[in-house]
């Protein structure tokens, strides 16, 4: 029996290969895998000793020869096959151990120098790789070192498992087919092109997933790194995420974000959230963020932008609550939440992917587009109102405009004192959203009267701008960009109503 081991990570190499050994198995390597195997004490032949070729061009050449590959394709069941390699002087090779140059590593490396990326495009061992998973009737092919262990067993058994040789296979394929979108996509990215012609990112499978949507949907979570986005989030206690709940996870990660650098919560429900509030600390945001809507809140997902402590561990623990993530949670907080054995707690920040994209997934096919931007800060605004807003009501108009960013569109919100006091989400017409924000703000006793709007699209219409000054609302931001605009602005001052325009449109869909 003859085992081929050229691997760049060479963690677990050692033992493994001892095992081998002991079992009878010749050892084949290449130049650093083979000084490896030979300072641990093993006897190790180098591939150029087999294929009479030496090792060339700087590691660029190492295995890519007829004595290797053949050794690897060779049908064993096929007795042409057999004549051939014999006649050639070719043994076969039963397992293969590989894994490759490290490029996405590589490649994310401050200021590498391309040659650099260049060189870490493994070319002989992907061959290897494939050639040997094509064959999985008779070789072993190992790509992912936590295998070995499981291997190494069946080999000592003198046992067999062809259900594991073809999923080991299978691990290849998807392994060399991610590994080499890697590398298109750094090609696109050299040519700062976001959108090739071939959408090239491989995802990875972060976790299973018990259902989809619905339970008679079948379900799992992919990332396109492991660690990365919400897959960077480590969970402390409670039942397993569900995909609803990473849904709500991403709206409310997205909700605090513009808030990073203060107190903030947002508490979420079916991705939008049903209040978002700024505090003097976790227990005040949060606090200010139930009040906006205090039913919807039943069953919610809680995002924090500081750490949870025990105080509000203990007034979140009076609702029920499917999630709650924050950076970090004191000991005494997460024992609190662990009581609620229901209650999912997530520590950390969400860890999207530089530059990366957002995709919204159509049926057949996928849209890519760049993530959405921080939401544009006043000293770029418009006022086009005769009234000025007041500096109060600017800082009430600033929270609305980055509080009404991760709410469904059409959105309205409604704000007083750094909070969202009502908010309409999702309507198919922006008066039937500004309708919910006052109905929903005063259904539960809070007092529009002063309070500004943010709304995500300009409005097509008076009738918005109407039904907020009947609600007393005294300040409006919003994009402006509407055929109509001139009969918007006259309203607003009809109304004595101070008006903003950001030129920036905020659609969530
Ligand atoms: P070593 O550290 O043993 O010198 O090199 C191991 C690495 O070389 C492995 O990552 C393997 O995939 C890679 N490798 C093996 N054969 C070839 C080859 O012919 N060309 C290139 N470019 N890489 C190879």
């Amino acid at each position: 029996m003859r085992a081929l081991l050229s691997v760049s990570d060479k963690s677990g190499l050692v033992p493994f290969a001892t095992g081998l050994a002991q079992k009878g198995y010749e050892l084949v390597s290449t130049g650093g895998t083979a000084k490896v195997l030979r300072d641990a004490g093993l006897a190790v032949k180098d591939v150029s000793e087999i294929t009479g070729f030496p090792e060339m061009l700087d590691g660029r050449v190492k295995t890519l020869h007829p004595v290797i590959h053949g050794g690897l394709l060779a049908r064993r069941d096929v007795a042409e096959h057999m004549e051939a390699i014999k006649a050639h002087d070719i043994g076969t090779i039963d397992l293969v151990v590989v894994n490759l140059y490290p490029f996405r590593e590589t490649a994310a490396k401050p200021k590498v120098h391309p040659e650099e990326v260049i060189e870490n495009i493994d070319i002989g061992g992907p061959s290897m790789l494939r050639s040997a998973a094509k064959n999985f009737a008779s070789v072993w092919v190992i790509v992912d070192p936590t295998d070995y262990a499981h291997v190494l067993a069946i080999v000592q058994s003198d046992g067999d498992d062809l259900a594991f040789r073809t999923l080991l296979a299978e691990k290849v394929y998807a392994h060399t087919s991610s590994y080499d979108s890697a590398i298109a996509q750094w090609f696109a990215q050299q040519r700062n092109e976001p959108f090739p012609d071939r959408f090239p990112i491989a995802f990875e499978k972060q976790q299973a997933l018990r259902y989809g949507e619905n339970p008679q949907q079948r379900a799992a979570f992919y990332v396109e790194k492991p660690g990365a986005g919400l897959g960077a989030l480590v969970q402390k206690g409670g039942k397993e995420l569900s995909f609803n709940n990473l849904l709500d996870l991403e709206g409310a990660l997205l909700a605090i974000e513009p808030f990073a650098d203060q107190p903030a919560c947002a508490i979420i429900k079916h991705t939008t959230p049903c209040g978002v509030a700024t505090g003097i600390d976790a227990l005040s945001a949060y606090k200010k963020a139930l009040a906006c809507d205090p039913v919807s809140a039943f069953g919610s997902v809680i995002a924090f932008t500081v750490p949870v402590d025990v105080a509000a561990a203990e007034a979140i623990s009076s609702l029920f609550v499917e999630c709650i993530v924050a950076p970090s949670f004191s000991d005494a907080a997460v024992e609190i939440l662990g009581r609620k054995k229901n209650l999912r707690v997530l520590e950390g920040r969400a860890n999207w992917p530089k530059g990366g994209m957002d995709y919204k997934r159509v049926r057949g096919g996928l849209l890519v587009q760049d993530r959405a931007p921080a939401p544009m800060a006043p000293a770029t605004w418009n006022v086009v109102t005769k009234r000025q807003p007041t500096t109060d009501e600017m800082v009430d108009l600033h929270f609305a405009w980055k509080s009404v960013a991760s709410v469904k569109s059409n959105a309205i919100v409604l704000v007083h004192d750094g909070a969202t006091i009502g908010i309409g989400a999702g309507q198919m017409s922006r008066v039937d959203a500004s309708f919910l924000a006052v109905h929903k703000a005063t259904s539960v006793g809070h007092v529009t009267e002063g309070a500004a709007l943010g709304s995500d699209a300009f409005f097509p219409f008076r009738d918005g701008i109407d039904q907020a000054a009947a609600a007393g609302v005294k300040a409006i931001v919003q994009p402006g960009g509407s055929v109509r605009d001139a009969e918007v602005i006259a309203a607003a001052d009809e109304h004595g109503i101070a008006m903003v325009f950001t030129g920036e449109r905020l659609f969530r869909h």
